[in-house]
């Protein structure tokens, strides 16, 4: 039996993979009563479209790749995809530079951009504001992503060889090949460790990974107010610092008309703190801990740390968005209760958030580590290269 722990979007795109190469017993534990309760449920909907990352990354390898195959599966489906493109905005002269090479990254990625003035920026976004140039992406998209989660997974599940079982937490490992687990133990002959905000302490228990560990950001979003939304029609991203793994707060129009505005990305101190003290455990001291010595060994964390919290007062949050679109006012900013915890991987032996998605294995495990944005997006790509360079040598015998 091949275990998968984790029913979001990386792990039921993992049990989508396996079933395409004939695996028969597939069993995904899943510690939530219900699909969609964390990352990939709690996301932008944004299917990115491969702009950001160095060419040598698993994020430029499966981005785009990822974008065009779940736009082909949601169309196939009937689920919504606004397909209304993006546009990422400078705010001042010096972000140019880093919009080039924005520009060059897109390229060498394959995908299709183009630098825009100002007036042809309006064509696309008649409220966008630039300083000179923009960048203009065609085929980010915008899809639902809990729709696609539970058609994913009454696909998987109608299929008779998965069984998704809701509400069991995986605790521990005895031996090799046995879980402990809420509702007692379970056998695998392979397992697949996608369990996004907890991967690293399961991955530990196999004793891999145990460099890395994960600090939790908390990405908040507020909303344009209704009368106000049809000053963004599709996706409009300021330019990031790209030295951090964060695309800076932006406006997307989301599958239900509504404009949300964020995510940003401010240290939490628990992999599920989605409020103020909501989510906080045992386990804050330690994160906490880990934010101090981030602070003082990480210039890029301590950036990072020092501005993002000020969102949380509306004067900044305003001042850092006002500069991206006209005719915006403060109060046209209304308070939303979307909020996703990013779990960011942090190489601990260097200090260093870790870039890219990370896959480790062992001789019967594979471990999904930073599945971070654009994870959604890339998720069959990945999934695909998952299961063929990691696991389905290991696992074709028993099939
Ligand atoms: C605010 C925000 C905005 C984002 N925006 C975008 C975007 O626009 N586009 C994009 O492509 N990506 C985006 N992302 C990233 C994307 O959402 C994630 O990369 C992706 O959802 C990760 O999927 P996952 O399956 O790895 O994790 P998750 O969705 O977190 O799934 C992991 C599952 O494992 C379960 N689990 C954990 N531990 C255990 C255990 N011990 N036993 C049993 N079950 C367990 C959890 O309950 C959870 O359901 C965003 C993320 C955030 C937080």
């Amino acid at each position: 039996m091949i275990v998968i722990c984790g029913a979001g979007i990386v792990g039921l795109s993992i049990a989508r993979e396996l079933l395409k190469k004939g695996a028969e017993d597939i069993v995904i534990l899943e510690k939530e009563r219900s699909l969609g309760v964390h990352a990939s449920g709690r996301n932008s909907g944004v299917l990115h479209a491969g702009i950001y990352y160095t060419a040598d990354s698993l994020k430029a390898k499966f981005c785009l790749k990822g974008n065009l195959l779940m736009k082909e599966y949601c169309k196939e489906r009937g689920i919504p995809v606004l397909e209304t493109g993006k546009v990422i905005v400078t705010k001042k002269e010096e972000e140019l530079e880093t919009l080039y090479e924005l520009y060059r990254r897109a390229k060498a990625n394959g995908t299709e951009v183009k630098l825009v003035d100002s007036e042809e920026l309006k064509e696309v976004e008649p409220y966008a504001k630039t300083v000179e140039k923009a960048l203009y992406s065609p085929l980010t998209a915008v899809v639902d992503s809990k729709t696609v989660l539970k058609t994913l997974a009454s696909e998987l599940e109608s299929n008779g060889k998965v069984k998704i079982i809701r509400d069991v937490k995986v605790k521990n490992l005895k031996g090799s090949n046995v879980l402990k687990t809420t509702k007692g133990d379970f056998n695998f002959t392979f397992f697949i460790n996608s369990a996004g905000a907890h991967a690293d302490k399961l991955a530990h228990l196999f004793d891999v990974g145990k460099k890395f560990t994960i600090v939790p950001f908390k990405g908040t979003y507020k909303k344009l107010k209704r009368e106000k939304s049809y000053l963004v029609r599709g996706n409009i991203y300021p330019v990031p610092d790209i030295r951090n793994p964060f695309l800076g707060v932006h406006f997307t129009k989301s599958y239900n008309g509504e404009v949300y505005i964020g995510p940003t990305a401010i240290p939490a101190f628990g992999r599920e703190n989605y409020g103020i003290i909501k989510g906080l455990d045992r386990e804050a001291l330690s994160i906490l801990f880990k934010n101090i010595i981030l602070l003082f060994t990480n210039p890029k964390f301590r950036r990072v740390a020092l501005t993002e919290p000020k969102k949380y007062i509306p004067r900044f949050f305003f001042k850092d968005i006002e500069p991206m679109v006209e005719g915006i006012s403060k109060e046209d900013i209304i308070p939303s209760d979307k909020v996703g915890i990013r779990p960011q991987l942090v190489d601990w032996e260097r200090k260093e958030l870790v870039m890219d998605f990370l896959v480790l294995k062992d001789s019967n495990s594979v471990h999904i580590l930073n599945a971070i944005s654009p994870a959604f997006t890339s998720a069959f790509a990945f999934a695909e290269y998952v299961v063929s360079r990691y696991i389905f040598e290991e696992v074709r015998y028993a099939l």
